[in-house]
């Protein structure tokens, strides 16, 4: 019967209903334990799908190892970027070429069980168009447990978005979410904070959290700490009316502080105001360290327009190979926007 067959494995004019984005960064070790867990568990979800892998930058033959599963897998597509272009890119790109109706991104290393899948396919059905999720039992070493814990908090704080867990990215996106965040112009956006902009019927779901399988995470402090900036004033303008408050009671501090000092010394005499000069420069360093503080947020913002007017694409495709024999033909394309 024709129809056992259409279990997963689409005909190759039909359109998956569901597509499976998954960013790779340095990930070669982990695509054979990904693809021996993942596809059974969309083969039985009995839905046609896709699964979208990006290489994102790779020097360990990540693209080699994923193009070696194109043959067994018919569903594998694979977008290869010019050069490395981060996360958030890659899933953009990702949603771009996406075909499905429900869209699911996914992290390479296992950290996200992929057999939390049909949970989320699950809140599809039930009509939610975005479904976020939270991990349970997080297995991350406790600084980076207490670095995104920090990271949700003041990105709540910030955003007004009341998500559990920002960094959680086994997400789902309706096509309709998913194709408004790829046109979105912002150049770095961090895309489940945004996604809750669009979405109608948000839900947040548990899921279980594993160590990563092998390879390295890619987030190092520092990267983390730009991710933060990047965050903070990719979403809000909160900081920029932080830095006029705090100027202000800084001045009004500063003042108060003079006229303290004037005070003194007529009450004190000269010896004293001499002694005095030390808290002077304590005071100075502190305004300095602010202001170099302000010039950096203030940098970040221009920083943003700047890239804007140079409309730089957020990534660029070198090639696009896919599983399908019939559209397996090498196509180039780029995030730029119009
Ligand atoms: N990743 C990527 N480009 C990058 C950094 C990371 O595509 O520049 C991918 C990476 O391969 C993985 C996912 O994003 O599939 C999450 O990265 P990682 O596991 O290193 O982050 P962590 O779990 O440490 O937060
Ligand atoms: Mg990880």
């Amino acid at each position: 019967m024709k129809n056992i067959d259409i279990k997963g494995h689409m005909e190759s004019d039909q359109r998956p209903k569901l597509s499976i984005i998954i960013p790779m960064k340095n990930e070669a070790v982990n695509i054979d334990p990904l693809f021996q867990r993942l596809f059974p568990v969309l083969h039985d979800l009995s839905v046609p799908f896709e699964v979208i892998c990006i290489d994102d930058g790779s020097t360990d033959g990540t693209l080699e190892e994923l193009k070696r599963h194109l043959k067994s897998h018919p569903e594998l597509a694979i977008l290869s970027f010019a050069r490395n272009f981060g996360q958030h890119a890659a899933v953009m790109a990702g949603f771009e070429q996406a075909k499905g109706e429900w869209i699911i991104t996914l992290d390479a290393d296992l950290q996200n069980p992929p057999e939390e899948i049909p949970n989320l396919v699950a809140a599809f059905k039930e009509g939610h168009d975005l479904i976020g999720t939270y991990r349970e039992g997080r297995q991350d070493p406790f600084f980076r447990r207490f670095a995104s814990d920090l990271v949700n908090r003041m990105t709540r704080k910030i955003s007004g978005v009341s998500i559990k867990d920002f960094g959680c990215m086994l997400r789902g996106y309706t096509r309709d979410i998913a194709k408004q965040l790829a046109h979105q112009k912002d150049y770095r956006i961090f895309i489940p904070a945004l996604a809750t902009l669009f979405a109608k019927n948000p839900v947040e779901i548990p899921v279980s959290h594993a160590p990563r399988t092998a390879g390295v995470s890619k987030y190092s402090f520092l990267k983390l700490l730009s991710l933060q900036l990047d965050l903070m004033t990719s979403l809000s303008l909160a900081p920029l009316r932080f830095l006029f408050f705090t100027g202000s009671i800084i001045a009004i501090l500063g003042i108060s502080f003079g006229f303290l000092l004037i005070l003194l010394r007529l009450i004190l005499g000269p010896d004293w105001a001499a002694q005095g000069i030390f808290t002077l420069f304590a005071v100075l360093f502190i305004l300095i360290g602010g202001q170099f503080i302000a010039f950096g947020l203030l940098g970040e913002y221009i920083g943003r327009i700047f890239k804007e007017i140079r409309g730089h694409p957020s990534y660029v495709i070198r090639e696009i190979y896919r599983g399908r024999s019939e559209d397996s033909q090498i196509n180039k394309t780029d995030g730029s926007h119009p």
